[in-house]
């Protein structure tokens, strides 16, 4: 049987190393992206995987995205909640804009996601849900008081569905990366990123497809005894 993964955010950076390596393992993959349609072109074209566009903050897009990725390939086995923003800002800079833009695309996205694919995971007894965190969510980041509370929420919530989920062979995990070399990181001034790398013991930023192993090893079907947990894939920056 060939299994469905939605990966939310999938067209670049960490999201299309997470797709191409399900596609790899044989999943039948749907991305999904939020409105840069040169860059989904690019990523269809190269990697042959078919991408929907739609806010995953938008709870009512949520569902409509996942009715018509179950309408063109069945229900979904597995969830990878990928897709993320950053509005950075100290406290005293931040709008209340950039606050709620920032948890309802990184963290309100997980609830959308969930409930638009939970349901039909508990009926057929099987589901993986993947939810991208951050290193930042875990310790915290000067100017990021948004996306520290939205990741720090993201690995609440994984540990609260997976206690839900687990009667039903559903699990829910939670990866959190430290800097890795996508447009996000590339946003980052190039004086702040030199001090970042300096705190990382391994000596370099991370790669997309360093993420995307952790992902394989919560999405197998043989994963079965792992729920509720986090996996930090950081260059030893933060040991948790
Ligand atoms: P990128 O900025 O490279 O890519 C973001 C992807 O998310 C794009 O496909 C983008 O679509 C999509 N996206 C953004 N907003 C929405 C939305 N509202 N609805 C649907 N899709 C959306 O991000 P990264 O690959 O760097 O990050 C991926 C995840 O990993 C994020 O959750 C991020 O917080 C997390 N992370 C990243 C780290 C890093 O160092 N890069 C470190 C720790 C965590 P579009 O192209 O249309 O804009």
């Amino acid at each position: 049987m060939t299994r469905v993964a939605v990966v939310t955010g999938g067209t670049r950076g960490i999201g299309r190393a997470i797709c191409e390596a399900l596609r790899d393992a044989g999943y039948d993959v749907a991305s999904n992206y939020a409105g840069n349609d040169e860059a989904a072109q690019k990523f269809e074209a190269e990697t042959g995987l078919k991408s929907y566009k739609f806010d995953v903050a938008d709870y009512d897009a949520c569902q409509a995205g996942i009715d018509q990725i179950v309408a063109d390939k069945g229900p979904v086995d597995i969830l990878v909640n990928n897709a993320g923003i950053t509005r950075d800002g100290t406290l005293m800079r931040m709008s209340r804009k950039e606050w709620d833009e920032v948890i309802d695309t990184n963290l309100g996205s997980c609830f959308n996601m969930a409930h638009a694919t939970f349901p039909s995971m508990r009926e057929r007894n099987f589901g993986r849900i993947i939810n991208i965190g951050s290193i930042n969510g875990q310790a915290g980041q000067y100017g990021q008081v948004n996306y520290a509370a939205a990741k720090s929420g993201i690995h609440g919530f994984t540990k609260a569905l997976a206690q839900e989920g687990a009667r039903y062979n559903i699990t829910v995990n939670a990866i959190a990366p430290g800097y890795v070399d996508t447009d996000m990181v590339a946003a980052v001034p190039a004086n702040v990123l030199e001090k970042i790398v300096a705190q990382v013991p391994v000596g370099r930023l991370g790669h997309a497809d360093e993420i995307a192993r952790g992902v394989m090893f919560f999405a197998a079907d043989e994963a079965t005894f792992v729920t509720g947990s986090t996996m930090s894939i950081n260059g030893g920056q933060h040991m948790y």
